[in-house]
């Protein structure tokens, strides 16, 4: 497993307005990105924690999680940060074929629209899977897809302690999309810690922009 994964430095050959795999190298900036939720215990944890550091960040909802704990959506998007389409059901791209695929995003684009007045939202593909059908279907929709420029790894089964020294020795850059996630607290743990002396070296966080580039 990379940090820095292979798959997305080739997405990055793509257009960014179809494909984002990175924010501005030059605004020392780094956008953090919570993949799975909204999750009852662990989002309200994180969102805390963000709210104290001043962190703004973008979250990409399960749709039929967000349908369940909707006021968790509305905290989400009043707090000043961005919600992008992470698919309905979040079962898994490979074998599904292209029309249930983008029934998740339209579906789930529904759901979300209740919560910042959106009717089309940026998606990332559960697992980032990304078949060359959804690929152009994307495209021929202008459908702005978002991947990561550094992978946490926080899905790993290990420790929040060796998720936070992981991210310690090899710290976000300027421009790096972080994938995270909210489902657990691990990611929440391992911030609580780092975002202090991230600040100190100047970066600030930012949400990523509601449409693509
Ligand atoms: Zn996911």
């Amino acid at each position: 497993m990379r940090l820095r994964p292979r798959k997305q430095q080739l997405l990055g050959l793509l257009p960014p307005s179809l494909v984002q795999t990175h924010g501005p190298r030059a605004d020392n900036a780094v956008y953090l990105s919570f993949d799975d939720g909204p999750h009852p215990e662990h989002t309200p944890r994180l969102l805390d924690l963000l709210a104290a550091q001043r962190v703004r960040a973008s979250f990409f909802l399960v749709g039929r999680h967000a349908e369940r704990h909707p006021a968790l959506a509305e905290r989400i998007v009043a707090e000043g940060h961005m919600i992008g389409n992470h698919s309905y059901t979040h079962a898994s791209f490979g074998p599904m074929p292209l029309r249930q695929q983008v029934g998740e995003f339209d579906r789930t684009d529904e759901v979300l629209r209740a919560f910042d007045q959106r009717s089309r939202h940026r998606v990332r593909p559960p697992q980032g899977h990304l078949s060359p059908a959804l690929l152009l279907h994307c495209a021929g929709r202008r459908r702005s897809i978002v991947y990561w420029s550094y992978d946490s790894l926080d899905y790993q089964r290990d420790s929040s302690e060796a998720l936070r020294e992981r991210l310690r020795a090899a710290p976000p850059r300027a421009g790096d999309i972080v994938l995270m996630h909210d489902d657990s607290d691990k990611a929440t743990e391992a911030l609580a810690a780092l975002l202090p002396a991230w600040r100190q070296r100047g970066y600030q966080f930012l949400p990523l922009p509601a449409d693509g580039a």
